[in-house]
Parts: C-alpha cells; structure tokens; sequence
C-alpha cells in the first residue's frame, strides 16, 4: 500500500496576487504613483518568492544563542544569530524597508505617499522575513526620532545615516527599551537613571531592562530618568545607548512563545555610555512618542500583512486538500470560513493603510488635521488590527487541520507570532486606555465615526470614572470598527471595484451590525 503525502500549499508572488494590496496602492497612490512602485515592490515578492523564504525557514530553525563568556573567561556578551537573519536583515537594507520614507528621491516621486509604499514593502516582506519586522520597526522609530530638529546634528551625522542607510556594509537597527520588570505598561515606575559625565556631552544610564528584542543591533533608544527629574513618565528622556560597549551587559535571552529568531534580551546598565536624544533637561516622553507611534503603526502593517500572508496559504491549500468528496476550496462551509477571514483581513488593510497614509501627510506636508487624527487613528489601528491577527491566525493553524499543529510544516508560528502584535507596545487595555486619554484631550475628535460619537462624548466627559474606564476597551474597538467600515465603504466608492464593494458591506454587517455574512462569504 502506498502512503498517501498530502502536497504541501504554495504561495503565490505576495505582490501580484494580493489584489487587497494593490487596489489600495492604486487608489492611495494614483495610477503613476503605483506605477513608480512596481518594480521595486515585485523585486522585493521576487526574493521573498525565492532566497528570503529559505532565509526564514533557516533563521527560524537556529534561533539566536548567547555567549556570555568567550574561552579565556573573558566576559564578552555575544549574540550569535544564524545565517538565515543576516540575510534578512541585508535584504531589509538593500529593499530600503527602514530607508525608503527618509530616501530624498523616494519622498519626491511619491510626496507623502512614501509612507504607503514602505507599508506595501512591509507587507510583502514581513510575514516571512523571521520577525526582521521587529528591528526594521524599531530602526524606523529611531531615524523619525532622529530626524527631529532638536537632535544634535552630529548624532544624527554619526547615527541616523547608518539607520536609513540602504547599503548593508553600513545599515544598522535599533533597539528600543522601555520595558522594565516592575513596569511595562507603567512606565512612570521605571528606576533607570541617567546622570552627565562631568566635563563630557555624556550621560552614564544605570538600571536593568527587561525586554530588549533585537540586541544584536548597535544602538537602542533607551528611557531613563535624569538626576534630580521629577516622578512620573513625562519627565523620562530617551537616550541614544551604542550598544558594544561595557556599561552594556546581557542576563540572559527570553525563551519566549514565538518570534523566536529576534534576540530578545534582559539587559543590565552599568554606567552605560549614553547620548541625550533632545535636552534632558526638558520632559522627553513626548519626544520619545515618534518613536512609538512608528512602531505602533509597524504592528498594525505587520498584522495586516500575516493575516494575507496565511489567508494565501489557506487558500491554496484548499484547492489540494480533498474533503467530503470534493476539493475543500469547493465546500461552501470552509468557503464561507475563508471569506469571512477575507473582510476582517480587507478591514485590518485598510486600517493600517490609513495609518500611513496619515504619516505620510504628516511627515511630508505637516497637515495638522492628519496629525490631529494619527493621535486616535495610531493606538486604534495597533489595538484593533492585533486582535483580528491573532483571531485570524488561530483558524489559520485550524484550516489545515492536524497538519496546522506540526512544528515542521511552519504553520504553528503563525499562531505563535501572531500574539505578541497585541502585547508589545501596548496591550489592548494600555491602548484603550490610551484612546480614552485622547477623547478626553479632545485629541482625535475628527477620526470618531458619526454612529459612536455619542458613546465616545459620554466616556470623555468621566474618563476617570470605574464604569467608563471598565468600558474602555469596548469603546475603543467599538469605535476602530466604525471607522474600519466607513474606510471600507470610501474604499469601494472611490475604486468602483465590485470586490472592495462586498468587503464593505460584509465588515459592516458581521462586525458592526453583527449579523451572520456566511452565504456571502462563501461566494468571495
Ligand atoms: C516578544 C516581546 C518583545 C518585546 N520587546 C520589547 C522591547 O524591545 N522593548 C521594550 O521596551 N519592551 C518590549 N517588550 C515588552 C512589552 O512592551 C511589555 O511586555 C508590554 O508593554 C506590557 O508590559 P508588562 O509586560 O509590564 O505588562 P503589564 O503592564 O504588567 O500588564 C499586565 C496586564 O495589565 C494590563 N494593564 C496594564 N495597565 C493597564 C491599565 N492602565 N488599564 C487596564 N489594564 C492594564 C495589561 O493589559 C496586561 O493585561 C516586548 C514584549 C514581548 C512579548
């Protein structure tokens, strides 16, 4: 008897066959604008087609290794990573995924629309690029806080250069650490602090981090407290910290869930070497906000881009797998199970998109009214697209059945790496809380849907009470949702295209109006 082998599912170019992604390229780009970005966007689907899938599987298989100590006792707190990362993290700099808004040339061909086309370089690169995401978020959020005015022109002569550089002989990543172990969340209890070294333009940090991803790059944006500032978060400063040096020491790596290949770190500061970002003098959360919201919007494009990534796979796996005597991709249940996983994936697009193309106009124009709304749009867009990632994911492993399960077919990482996008940088309560914070400001108003406006004005006006903060995370998703809809809903206006059309109506129907969209879905 022979032993049946199931074949295994394929993927196709993650460019060309996502018309998600290009519909939106064509609308928020114009016609000549994503003409421009084809070929450097099929360059990037052709690699990760070919070497950067295999880099994936590689770097994933060898996950990074620390060596504390080198064979003469010497403490040298090496992260050794494998192959298969370096050459994520090369394809990163030469495809520009870090570089590209920052590039002079990029920023004239597409204005503020530079922001769209490194969120369609995210989304074809990051589901497959072993968490790289991770340090190409990081890195972003470093050149945007380095590229203030108020930063020193000779850091940014000696840093951000090396950050936005497209040659990877001279790219580096960043780090990013806030977390401490008494306080993620809480970052007004960090004990980190920092004090000027007499005679120098040098700080010296001391204080204990506790998750540092990415510790192979060469610098981080470190959080730390000046001597003599007051309590609280506001008065924190990020600090530019190199990273090869000896005030620098690691515990250990986190054994953690997923995003296995990222090394993540414990790290101990020791009179660390360390470079004001701005006047430590002034309170410097705010400044170190355009660090965060990059990488809040990173996550929301990273989330998007894993639920197209698996929802490819699913797809094509059911045209191979036979089930009830046809093939599965013929069987209306699993078909309305795959469609409806298509609107909440069309809803997460679109949620994301709209976030960079908010940045862009932003960086590039310096529109307020955009600014005003980034301020709402940034934590919903990361708290809402997080959850739909992990929820997609769990059906994902689900739609290939036992096979989902087994470590060697790849696909349990989906699952695994899908959970930390609504973790880090702000859980889903933190960012809710956040959103809450802004209505309360007045911050954002504009991005608040006419259907919930009346919800959102009643927590505004009691944002401190127990109810409202108990109802805060429904609030916040109550109103990421709207928006989603109405974004879906200008979306198919402005393309006519029939298929953005029935995303609209079905992300209106099952998630706002909640109703049941399985015979439609199942027609997508
Ligand atoms: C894989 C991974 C990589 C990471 N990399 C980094 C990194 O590079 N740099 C870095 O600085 N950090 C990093 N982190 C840390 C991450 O940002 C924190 O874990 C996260 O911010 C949560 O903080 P915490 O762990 O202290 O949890 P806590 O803040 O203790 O949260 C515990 C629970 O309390 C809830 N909660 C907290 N505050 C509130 C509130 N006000 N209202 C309601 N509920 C609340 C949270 O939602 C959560 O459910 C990483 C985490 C992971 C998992």
């Amino acid at each position: 008897m022979t032993r049946f082998a199931q074949p295994a599912p394929e993927l196709a170019d993650p460019y060309e066959s996502d018309p998600v992604l290009t519909g939106w390229l064509d609308r928020l780009l114009g016609p000549d604008g994503h003409a421009a970005a084809k070929d450097r966007l099929a360059t990037l689907a052709a690699d990760v087609l070919g070497p950067l899938r295999d880099a994936h599987h590689d770097a994933e298989n060898n996950p990074p290794r620390l060596v504390r100590y080198d064979g003469w006792g010497r403490r040298v707190d090496r992260v050794e990573t494998s192959p298969g990362w370096e050459t994520q993290r090369v394809a990163a700099a030469r495809h520009a995924i870090v570089a590209l808004p920052y590039l002079p040339e990029a920023r004239r061909t597409w204005g503020s629309g530079v922001r769209t086309v490194q969120q369609a370089l995210l989304h074809i690169y990051g589901p497959e690029s072993a968490t790289f995401t991770c340090p190409v978020a990081m890195a972003d959020g470093a050149a945007a806080l380095l590229s203030r005015p108020e930063i020193d022109p000779a850091v940014q002569e000696r840093w951000l250069t090396r950050l936005i550089s497209t040659d990877p002989d001279v790219a580096i990543t960043s780090g990013q650490w806030m977390t401490e172990s008494q306080g993620g969340s809480d970052i007004s209890r960090s004990t980190t602090t920092a004090r000027p070294d007499e005679g120098t333009r040098t700080w010296r940090l001391t204080g204990e981090k506790w998750f540092c991803s990415a510790i192979d790059s060469a610098m981080a944006v470190a959080l730390a407290r000046p001597a003599g500032a007051a309590d609280g978060s506001r008065t924190l400063v990020p600090f530019l910290v190199p990273r090869d040096q000896p005030g620098v020491r690691l515990h250990r790596l986190k054994d953690k869930l997923g995003t296995r290949p990222v090394p993540t770190a414990e790290v101990a500061l020791r009179d660390a070497e360390a470079v004001p970002l701005g006047d430590p003098g002034e309170p410097g959360l705010r400044r170190m906000m355009t660090l965060v919201v990059i990488t809040r919007l990173h996550n929301a494009a990273n989330s998007a881009a894993g639920m197209a990534r698996g929802l490819a796979y699913c797809r094509d796996y059911a045209t191979r797998r036979t089930v009830a005597g046809g093939r599965l991709a013929d069987n209306p249940l699993h078909r309305a199970t795959l469609g409806a996983l298509e609107v909440d994936l069309a809803g997460a697009f679109a949620l994301a998109a709209h976030a960079f193309d908010l940045l862009g106009r932003v960086e590039l124009t310096g529109d307020r009214p955009a600014a005003d709304r980034l301020r709402l749009v940034a934590p919903l867009a990361k708290l809402l697209t997080g959850k739909l990632a992990v929820a997609s994911a769990s059906e994902y492993v689900e739609c290939f059945g036992g096979a989902g399960f087994v470590e060697d077919t790849g696909l349990p990482r989906l699952l695994r790496d899908a959970q930390v996008l609504p973790i880090w940088e702000g859980t889903t309560n933190v960012l809710s809380v956040d959103v809450l914070r802004a209505l309360a400001r007045g911050e954002g108003l504009a991005a608040v849907p006419s259907d919930v406006r009346d919800a959102a004005a009643a927590a505004a006006a009691d944002p401190a009470s127990p109810a409202v903060l108990a109802g805060a995370r429904q609030l916040a998703l109550a109103i990421g949702t709207s928006l989603v809809a109405d974004l879906l809903d200008e979306h198919a206006a402005a393309t006519g295209a029939e298929r953005a059309a029935v995303h609209a109506r079905l992300w209106r129907r099952a998630r706002v109006e909640r109703r049941d969209i399985a015979t439609e879905a199942a027609a997508l």
